[in-house]
């Protein structure tokens, strides 16, 4: 059985590569959700199109855990939206991650630390919150999808996340249109930033404008040769 916790991550996600192809999101989140795999968390921004599997999980089970990364450097209207989505969709177990206020007293005291330097504010800010948040659980699911940037396109649906839990994507294969289209037919609130031109949206410091011929995430981290912010990274064991 592909979703016990019992097998080796790693046999698990080739099993499940193997005979889950054809599966819909939907079918995939049924699979992965009805208890067969183990504990498992969603892990959403509540940016351009999170509201699209919120939704999908929120047909399933309202009660599934979210895990809400606040690095206390969204937009205000990201905060606005998280809370309007979650009422919207009945979510009852969103967890706000926030970072270590005793971390971010010692290293980044200004709250400058993004100017300086990106990928050590990210660890701070994102990637040790959420590895800590994700203790006890066995897997975790994602909204990431190929046609986001280049780093992305080779984005398989079933991924080890390198500290033995299983990571789920299940919108891998998405493109815009698919979003646009399923938002439309549930009639889904959409991210006020969209319409003023960011089509991908992290904090505020480092999310900007961009041109609508561009990779939906390069107006992350814009100018840098950062594209991602490093919770997709492979975590060292926790
Ligand atoms: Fe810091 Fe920018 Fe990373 Fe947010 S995206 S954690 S502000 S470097």
């Amino acid at each position: 059985m592909p979703f016990d916790p019992n097998i080796p991550i790693q046999q698990r996600v080739s099993m499940l590569s193997r005979t889950t192809d054809r599966l819909s999101a939907q079918d995939i989140l049924q699979g992965v959700l009805d208890g067969r795999a183990g504990k498992i968390a969603m892990v959403s921004s509540f940016g351009a199109d999170s509201v699209v599997l919120l939704h999908m999980i929120a047909q399933i089970d309202q009660s599934t855990p979210v895990l809400f990364l606040d690095t206390r450097m969204l937009f205000r209207a990201t905060l606005l939206y998280q809370k309007d989505v979650t009422d919207h969709l009945g979510l009852t177990d969103v967890r706000v991650i926030t970072p270590d206020p005793g971390e971010v007293l010692v290293r980044d005291n200004e709250g400058l630390l993004y100017h300086a330097d990106t990928n050590a504010c990210c660890v701070l800010r994102k990637v040790e919150p959420l590895q800590n948040a994700l203790r006890g659980f066995d897997g975790w699911i994602t909204g990431r999808k190929r046609h986001q940037s280049q780093t992305r396109a080779q984005l398989d649906v079933w991924e080890d996340d390198g500290a033995g839990r299983l990571k789920v994507n299940p919108l891998a294969g998405w493109n815009v249109d698919d979003l646009q289209n399923y938002m439309n037919t549930h009639n889904l609130p959409r991210h006020p930033l969209v319409t003023k031109g960011y089509p991908s949206i992290g904090c505020e410091p480092c999310t900007f404008r961009q041109k609508p011929e561009l990779d939906a995430r390069s107006g992350r981290w814009a100018g840098q040769s950062k594209t991602e912010c490093g919770i997709h990274l492979p975590s060292p064991t926790s």
